[in-house]
């Protein structure tokens, strides 16, 4: 089965091919641009160079059509109609409370993401219009609605609680929804597997650590908590985002620099993290690079990043009584070995001890600790569309 699988964002949207029984990606890419002047599609087909089109893409039924077109074309085509994709799978951010897992999408799961929409305004929109879009252009081909919060939805009231007028829960659906959730599954499930054991069997601590980052307990396979909240501003400091703060400073910042609410959670989502510590960028390798070069500030920035890790490991061993096992992934877990050495510097008291060698390796499935190491480590690059398309599968096949 041919799985095309979707992620589509307000002006970008990423789309891979997946052969099912083989799980090979046939082909992948990302539209740029769309809606904006200079648009263009970067599209990879198996074993061949990345193809680069510039062409106006003035909405997104324009960039799905381009898609399609460039997966069925003549010379770098990967199927030879649009017959031969047999299910779409979609990224969508935010299902609520209404959605623990994936689900194919018909009329009122439609509208379900519509009422989920001001939980993420410039996520689920664009989402949505990406459903559409492909029902248009692919009549009677199903499509299934994968979504980021789905894993965290088994998380008790403890952990998704906030300390808020319990109204706020029950009227205004505010409490802790968590993200990243088909990373954390895909992660958390193969490194069950590479350990030789069931999800049911182990205490893991999942660190996807990127340009968003967050961290998850995993306790016999299931979500018992994460440090995103109601929105991914939460926990972790991340590339741009502040992560937890002191909620007052939205006041107090407000008042001091005459802005309002909406001009400070800009701040704190664009302009703060890593970003706003360094002052130099939110990407870690350009701030590692200047870190090394001896930049205070940058140094400050990492510091504070893998403390805090650190600190939500902690917490979550505690919260499950123990951990087996952590694993690093996303752009900064798998590639950073000076961040996961970092982290691990704290965790001698887990008994944690890291080989070196094996640490400084990149972008590959690994265990990152020495044998007698009480807790074992790994760094397991993530996957999550091929957890969409697997999904997928499993609810059309
Ligand atoms: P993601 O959001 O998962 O794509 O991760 C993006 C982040 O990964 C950016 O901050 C990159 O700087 C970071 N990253 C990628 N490669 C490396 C590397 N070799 N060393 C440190 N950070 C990296």
């Amino acid at each position: 089965m041919n799985v095309l699988v979707i992620n589509c964002g307000s002006s970008s949207l990423k789309f891979q091919l997946i052969q099912s029984d083989t799980e090979d990606v046939l082909a992948k890419g990302l539209c740029e641009r769309i809606g904006i002047e200079g648009s263009r599609i970067v599209y990879t087909p198996a074993g061949k160079d990345k193809i680069t089109i510039e062409s106006p893409m003035p909405d997104h039924t324009n960039a799905i059509k381009l898609v399609l077109n460039c997966l069925t074309d003549e010379t770098n085509g990967v199927v030879k109609s649009l017959s031969e994709i047999h299910a779409v799978g979609h990224r969508v951010v935010h299902g609520g409370e209404k959605f623990a897992s994936s689900v194919v999408v018909n009329d009122e799961v439609m509208k379900a993401i519509e009422e989920c929409s001001n939980l993420a305004p410039l996520h689920n929109p664009a989402n949505l219009l990406g459903i559409s879009v492909c029902k248009e252009l692919m009549p009677g081909v199903p499509q299934v609605a994968v979504f980021d919060t789905a894993f965290h939805q088994t998380m008790p009231p403890k952990a998704y609680l906030y300390g808020l007028p319990y109204e706020a829960y029950t009227e205004d659906k505010i409490r802790r929804y968590g993200f990243h959730g088909t990373s954390h599954s895909y992660v958390s499930k193969r490194v069950a597997e590479m350990l030789g054991k069931k999800p049911e069997d182990l205490k893991t601590i999942v660190c996807h650590l990127g340009n968003g980052s967050s961290i998850c307990a995993v306790n016999q396979g299931k979500c018992v908590d994460t440090t995103m909240g109601l929105t991914p501003l939460a926990g972790l400091l991340m590339g741009t985002r502040c992560g937890d703060i002191d909620p007052s400073i939205l006041e107090f910042y407000a008042q001091k620099h005459n802005l309002d609410v909406y001009q400070v959670t800009d701040i704190l989502n664009k302009k703060s993290g890593v970003l706003g510590i360094s002052g130099v960028s939110s990407d870690f390798r350009d701030v590692e690079e200047a870190a090394d070069a001896g930049n205070e500030r940058c140094k400050y920035a990492l510091d504070a990043f893998k403390y805090q890790v650190a600190k939500f490991i902690g917490g979550y061993a505690a919260a499950m009584n123990g951990v087996d096992v952590i694993v690093f992934t996303a752009g900064v877990g798998e590639n950073s070995a000076t961040t996961r050495q970092g982290v691990c510097d704290y965790l001698g008291y887990l008994g944690i001890t890291i080989d070196a060698e094996a640490n400084g390796k990149r972008g590959e499935e690994i265990e990152i600790t020495t044998a007698d190491s009480k807790v074992k480590v790994f760094v397991v690059p993530t996957n999550e569309e091929l957890m969409i398309a697997r999904d997928t599968v499993a609810l059309t096949k």
